[in-house]
């Protein structure tokens, strides 16, 4: 899966990486240090991710002549401390539903992926109950409602213009009251005010703490890797309005610029949890850093 998801970003990569040693070994100067500048700003890793990598591969190579494998090998190893994150699975309720709340921009991703955690959680033998939250785009409902169908899972919905908090509230209340492991709550990705968004999100956090004092377990943000620095932008809103726990990146197979996941997780300071690798409901990926950097540049 993982492979899919980067394969747009690695064809490109490969083709730069390839230019960039033509011959066996190259000496390290400032002129290489330009050529791999500009390829490693193509991946979108974002300009500070980028100088640090320059900086670490001048230190330990300039002035020397050396092979691909040895840059290689710094470029992995510096991608690795920038994203300091391990893998950073849902970490699940000791009691009662795991409440989850999804919140994004529409557009970015988010009923697909509330489709896909939903399978991820159904294949692990979990209860599921998802919450229509987002009420005013009928047709999110809608789409939600086609996926808890195919999936085989519970969903709570409330006519068209019901304040989101009440569906998260009910949705919560029918997770406890059937004794289901995980509660999915949508959100509207409405970004017409700070103060709303604020608001409304910080409304459904207390409708669900009426019954669950230590919900919700987890706030994940869905963005969409293809809209690069703007949903980096986007996110920063949305952490603003309310605690996050991480990220879900969907759309990762869209990029040929991979490297957004450093920006993202460098600039937001969340840890990437899930990356989406194509339509379906089985193409999400645990994130793992460690693999990611690998096939990066495998
Ligand atoms: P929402 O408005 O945020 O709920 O977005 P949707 O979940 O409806 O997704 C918008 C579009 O992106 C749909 O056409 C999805 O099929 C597509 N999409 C969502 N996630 C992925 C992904 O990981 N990869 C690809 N290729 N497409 C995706």
């Amino acid at each position: 899966k993982f492979k899919r998801g980067l394969a747009k970003t690695k064809s490109v990569l490969k083709t730069d990486v390839r230019d960039l040693f033509k011959s066996e070994g190259r000496l390290i100067d400032d002129g290489f240090l330009d050529e791999m500048r500009a390829l490693l700003f193509k991946t979108d890793m974002g300009y500070d991710s980028v100088e640090e990598i320059v900086a670490e591969v001048a230190k330990n190579f300039r002035g020397r002549v050396v092979t691909l494998e040895d840059v290689v090998a710094t470029w992995k190893d510096k991608l690795s401390e920038l994203m300091a994150q391990d893998a950073s699975p849902i970490s699940f309720a000791q009691n009662g539903p795991t409440v989850i709340m999804v919140a994004g921009v529409n557009g970015a991703g988010k009923t697909t992926s509330i489709a896909k955690l939903s399978k991820m959680f159904v294949d692990e033998g979990r209860k599921v109950v998802l919450g229509a939250g987002d009420t005013f785009r009928a047709a999110a409902v809608e789409q939600l409602t086609i996926w808890s169908d195919r999936l085989g899972v519970d969903i709570v919905k409330e006519p068209q213009g019901t304040h989101p908090a009440t569906v998260a509230y009910k949705a919560v209340e029918r997770a406890v009251e059937t004794s289901a492991d995980v509660c999915i709550v949508d959100t509207a990705g409405r970004l017409q005010t700070q103060k709303n968004l604020m608001a409304e999100l910080t409304k459904i956090q207390q409708s669900i703490r009426k019954l669950i004092p230590a919900a919700p377990h987890e706030v994940l943000l869905v963005l969409d890797a293809t809209t690069g620095q703007n949903g980096i932008s986007q996110a920063g809103k949305f952490t603003e309005a309310v605690d996050c726990t991480g990220i879900v990146l969907a759309k990762l197979d869209g990029t040929a610029k991979g490297g957004v996941v450093v920006a993202i997780r460098q600039q937001v300071g969340l840890p990437v949890k899930y990356i989406g690798v194509g339509e379906q409901p089985e193409d999400l990926a645990l994130f793992k850093p460690a693999e990611f950097v690998d096939a990066l540049f495998a």
